[in-house]
């Protein structure tokens, strides 16, 4: 199966650069702590536009799922059928695959902890793993 790699731009850059670099990087608000994932130009709490770049520990525990159930029609879903909204414990959500778990396994509340995936040669993603409750 030939991987398809993100679309990297200029406001999302430091997000791909840190997936290379084994990173899962959020956006903290100067202003007020808030934090985010995905780039904004204000934060959505306080409006302020400076922040702080950090690494998340890619913590967290699955917030809702989706399950595919006709992958031979979508190969690049094939390998990551189960579609998971991480609540990383910093207090940001972001959508991945959730891997090493069968479908039927998967529960809201489920603790996951991120990997990086070099997708290409270029490209890295993040994904998931369950947390054994051990
Ligand atoms: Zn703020």
């Amino acid at each position: 199966m030939s991987a398809v790699a993100p679309v990297e731009t200029p406001e999302t850059a430091y997000i791909w650069a840190g997936y290379r670099a084994g990173q899962l990087r959020l956006q903290l608000c100067d202003g007020c702590g808030h934090p985010r994932f995905l780039p904004a130009y204000r934060c959505s709490a306080c409006g302020s536009p400076d922040y702080t770049t950090i690494s998340s520990a890619g913590a967290g525990h699955v917030y809702s799922f989706a399950v595919t159930r006709r992958p031979e029609e979508l190969p690049l879903i094939h390998d990551f059928p189960v579609i998971v909204l991480v609540e990383l414990d910093e207090g940001v959500r972001l959508i991945s695959n959730l891997v090493d778990v069968a479908p039927a396994d998967v529960q809201i509340g489920l603790r996951v902890q991120a990997y990086f995936d070099p997708v290409t040669a270029e490209a890295t993603v993040v994904r998931f793993r369950p947390v054994s409750a051990s």
